[in-house]
């Protein structure tokens, strides 16, 4: 379980399930997750604080 901040309901607790992809860029590790609002969020993470783009 992972703690996203969700622009629609604020925030969310997401299972791993969620996640939809990940990526490795210069900038940390990008998620795109499938969140309970219905939208895909993508998230940042690595040694930043997780950030919804
Ligand atoms: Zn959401």
């Amino acid at each position: 379980m992972m703690l996203i901040h969700c622009p629609v309901r604020g925030d969310e607790l997401i299972p791993e399930r969620r996640i939809h992809s990940l990526s490795n860029t210069d900038h940390g590790i990008l998620m795109r997750i499938d969140c309970y609002c219905g939208r895909r969020h993508v998230v940042r993470t690595g040694r930043r604080a997780l950030q919804t783009v």
